[in-house]
């Protein structure tokens, strides 16, 4: 065992859910397993049927039985969650954003790193695409306060607003009206200062623990001069952090709109981007898209007690069932676990075995995404090979 690792078995709890989901997962779980037992780590899998068919057959979403059980595993893996069976919002709001809420996920991790033979959108000149979004993950627009009102809507003009969020609860009421009537909508943005201070200090850890020019770089994400409110506290909030907290850190704050196209001009400007929500929730999908697309980009949901891995895309019902889903973002969203977990260089083993795999392969032994001919089944025991 290495000095960081705690144990020699973890448990990991499994939420394949739709669409591609359960291919993906496949293949990451053989991976995750592989790596881990070159450490001497053995992995004990728990599996959650939750996702669609569960909700459609069942009426129920994620019982809270099945949340205290997760809550004692060592760490969760997601694959999609969302089908065109189920209205958009349903599952995604009452398992995703739940799972983030209940165990205070509040950073999500968002590499964006451009692999060998990745066709990319923007030319990267040889170059290598490294940089990383740290999303503040509870907080902003998604605390889900608001409605539609007015215009003789059954709702009164009235919310309460009554939240509990880690380290904090929220209690009090938004009463508007518009004159003349008619329908509006409101949705309500938090940012506390318990919120930034965390996220940024896990930011400051990460560049620090970084290359040399990320060591002199941290960049806030704002829009300080449309909404000064809540993007003015979240960069003074985030700066008085790194001023005096990290002083070796060079801070910039860049409005989102503007840090949008540089990124599309140089995908390389930036390194560790610190987020708001809602921008990060943006920006790490344009980020995914330069370095090379769905099927690579890995993403993790963490907090203090359960995080959750997963790979940024979605369901992807167009393509479920074909053997056309690219694995690679799922096995490198293992990797963030492994990790995540102290198991460093089991994470470094799958890392490594993916950019030998795309390094060494001919196009028609690529995945489908990449314009090859192999399957997800048959992308996953490629790399497995090469662990
Ligand atoms: P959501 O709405 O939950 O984000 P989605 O499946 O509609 O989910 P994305 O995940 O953003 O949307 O995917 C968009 C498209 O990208 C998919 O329809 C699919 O064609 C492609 N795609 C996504 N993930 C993969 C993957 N792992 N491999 C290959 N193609 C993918």
């Amino acid at each position: 065992m290495s000095a960081q690792q705690e144990k020699d078995k973890y448990r990991i709890a499994v939420i394949a859910g739709d669409g591609i989901g359960p291919e993906v997962i496949e293949e990451a779980r053989h991976m995750t397993e592989a790596a881990a037992s070159l450490e001497g780590v053995s992995i004990e899998w728990m599996d959650y049927p939750f996702g669609a068919a569960y909700y459609l057959e069942k009426n129920e979403i994620l019982p809270e039985s099945a949340l205290a059980e997760m809550g004692k595993a060592d760490a969760l893996l997601l694959g999609a969650i969302g089908s065109p069976q189920v209205k958009p919002g349903i599952l995604e709001r009452g398992i995703l954003l739940k799972l983030r809420f209940v165990f205070d996920q509040y950073i999500n991790l968002r590499p964006a790193k451009s692999l060998p033979n990745v066709p990319t959108p923007v030319p990267l000149g040889g170059k290598t695409m490294d940089s990383v979004v740290i999303r503040e993950n509870t907080e902003d627009l998604y605390m889900g306060l608001g409605g539609i009102y007015g215009g003789g809507c059954e709702n009164s003009f009235e919310t309460s607003l009554d939240l509990e969020r880690g380290g904090y609860s929220l209690r009090g009421k938004l009463s508007l009206s518009v004159s003349p009537d008619m329908p509006f909508a409101v949705q309500a943005a938090l940012n506390t200062r318990h919120g930034v201070e965390r996220i940024t200090r896990y930011a400051c850890r990460t560049a620090i623990g970084r290359g040399e020019r990320d060591k002199e770089r941290i960049t806030i994400v704002t829009k300080s001069n449309a909404a000064p409110a809540l993007y003015g506290f979240f960069e003074d909030t985030a700066r008085s952090v790194i001023e005096e907290k990290y002083p070796s850190l060079k801070c910039e704050a860049v409005n989102v709109d503007a840090l949008c196209y540089h990124l599309v001009r140089d995908p390389l400007a930036y390194g560790v981007l610190l987020c708001p929500n809602l921008f990060g929730d943006i920006v790490s999908d344009l980020q995914a898209g330069l370095a090379g697309g769905m099927g690579t980009a890995a993403g993790a949901n963490i907090g203090d007690g359960l995080s959750m891995f997963e790979p940024v895309h979605g369901s992807a019902p167009d393509i479920a069932g074909t053997g056309h889903a690219n694995p690679i973002a799922a096995i490198l969203s293992g990797a963030l676990l492994l990790r995540h977990l102290g198991l460093k260089k089991s994470a470094d083993a799958v890392e490594k075995a993916v950019n030998k795999y795309l390094e060494s392969s001919p196009k028609n032994e690529l995945p489908f995404e990449f314009g090859g001919g192999f399957s997800c089944r048959e992308v996953g025991g490629a790399i497995l090979k090469r662990i």
